[in-house]
């Protein structure tokens, strides 16, 4: 048995243990609690550290890192068509695997064990075996005009299909039909049909900007006009997002709805009695302009919530810590009360919290015998800048953007003392020369426009 001992451990599920210890057999953890009463094994001594349950995030487009910084500051449905738009002319199906490979990279270092990912190309399935990460790759459908929803679910069934044969017990394959206004309604509940059949975990983006409200809720707004201006027409629907993807059935999937901002009462009521899940994805939200997720009600009905940085193209970072204190500060500015969203509520949402909402909660999000041991430790000596008193104070509001000392999942170690087990030199220059061409793409349609 390997010991991994540390100056705080936070199992999460109970209180914190000082000068305690995480006892690993294999995959699994065998031991939990204080070092002086820890079995025999093996010593791994992570100092003035505290050991966590390895992060999850329940949200982000991998295939998307190398993007950072290329779309800043622009409206949400001109945000999304310069995506599209960068992806279809420079992006190809090796750049997005590098990309992909660069974000895991990132977010191990961050002490992100678990991806729940929606992925257009496809690539990141291969990206998170390779890394030895856990996640849920979800393959994203996209289509607006009904008359494609047939076509389109063929598609979508076909590299399904491929992905399962590469898929694992840590990696596994979902679907994602993209957003209500990239995906009509045939198509929404044909593939909600068929993640039930095929016994598929679903993700969708939904109630997320003003522009896709008022696409729903009376067929105007840009997101109208972009269809209408393509041929397709556009009718009223429903009387909120969440209303919509209720009305189609598709909420019977239990899926993980990601956002969440434009909900209203109504809608976290929906919400709660179905069963769904919710990414909640601060950071995003706020740089894009869309406003605070009612964070406080989801939790209140029962709802299980996870945190997600979304991608690197709408946050920058990838780090659950600091995503975690964001949250906990928008939500007290939000509702006035400085208890609205504890440090240990906090924490959850990064941990046990985001397993739960991709229903992995039996496997990790806390430290607990016989879980997989999905282990992550950030130092807390003076150069991390936390103090020691409260430990999941200074994990939530101390340790955002700080690199974990200590990492592994199912056992694995990937990082140690710090640096990767993994190491990406030749990875590093191909990402750059990606971004260097995506920065001339970008000169050149802002001088073409
Ligand atoms: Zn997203």
């Amino acid at each position: 048995m390997f010991l991994y001992h540390a100056r705080w451990v936070l199992p999460i599920s109970r209180a914190p243990i000082e000068n305690g210890t995480v006892g690993v057999e294999g995959e699994r953890i065998a031991y939990v609690g204080p070092r002086a009463n820890a079995p025999s094994g093996t010593d791994r001594d992570l100092r003035d550290a505290i050991l966590l349950p390895g992060l999850v995030n329940a949200h982000t487009h991998l295939e998307l890192t190398v993007i950072r910084g290329i779309l800043e500051n622009l409206e949400f449905p001109d945000w999304i068509a310069a995506l599209q738009g960068a992806k279809r002319a420079v992006m190809t199906p090796a750049m997005l695997l590098d990309s992909a490979r660069m974000g895991i990279a990132e977010g191990i270092r961050a002490g992100i064990t678990t991806y729940a990912d929606t992925c257009d190309s496809g690539v990141v399935l291969r990206a998170l075996r390779e890394a030895g990460v856990r996640g849920i790759m979800y393959q994203e459908v996209f289509g607006p005009s009904p008359g494609d929803a047939e076509l389109s679910l063929r598609e979508l069934r076909d590299k399904v299909e491929v992905h399962r044969e590469v898929a694992t017990a840590l990696q596994v394959v979902g679907v994602s039909p993209h957003a209500p206004y990239t995906v009509s309604g045939a198509l929404f509940a044909r593939v909600a049909a068929y993640a039930r059949d095929a016994n598929l975990p679903m993700a969708i983006h939904v109630a997320e900007s003003e522009a896709e409200k008022q696409f729903v809720v009376d067929a105007s707004g840009p997101f109208a006009e972009r269809l209408r201006a393509r041929g397709i027409r556009v009718e009223r629907v429903a009387r909120s997002p969440i209303a919509l993807l209720r009305d189609l059935g598709v909420l019977e999937n239990r899926p993980l709805l990601i956002h969440c901002v434009r909900a209203d009462q109504d809608d976290v009521r929906t919400i709660s009695a179905t069963g769904c899940s919710v990414a909640h994805c601060p950071v995003s939200n706020a740089n894009l302009g869309h406003g605070i997720a009612p964070v406080v009600e989801l939790l209140a009905g029962g709802v299980r919530v996870g945190l997600g940085s979304d991608s690197m193209a709408s946050n920058n970072r990838m780090h659950l810590l600091e995503e975690a204190r964001v949250a906990a500060l928008m939500q007290r500015a939000r509702t006035g009360r400085h208890d609205a969203l504890s440090a240990v509520q906090a924490l959850e949402l990064a941990t046990i919290g985001g397993a739960r909402a991709l229903g992995l909660d039996a496997r990790i999000g806390t430290l607990e015998e016989g879980k997989d041991a999905d282990l992550t430790a950030f130092p807390i000596d003076e150069d991390s800048g936390a103090a020691g008193g409260d430990p999941v104070a200074a994990a939530i509001f101390a340790l955002g953007g700080s690199k974990a000392r200590f990492v592994s999942v199912a056992g694995q170690p990937l990082v140690e003392d710090g640096e990767l087990v993994t190491k990406y030199a030749d990875l590093r220059l191909r990402v750059q020369s990606a971004a260097d061409r995506l920065r001339a793409w970008k000169l050149d349609t802002s001088r073409s426009s």
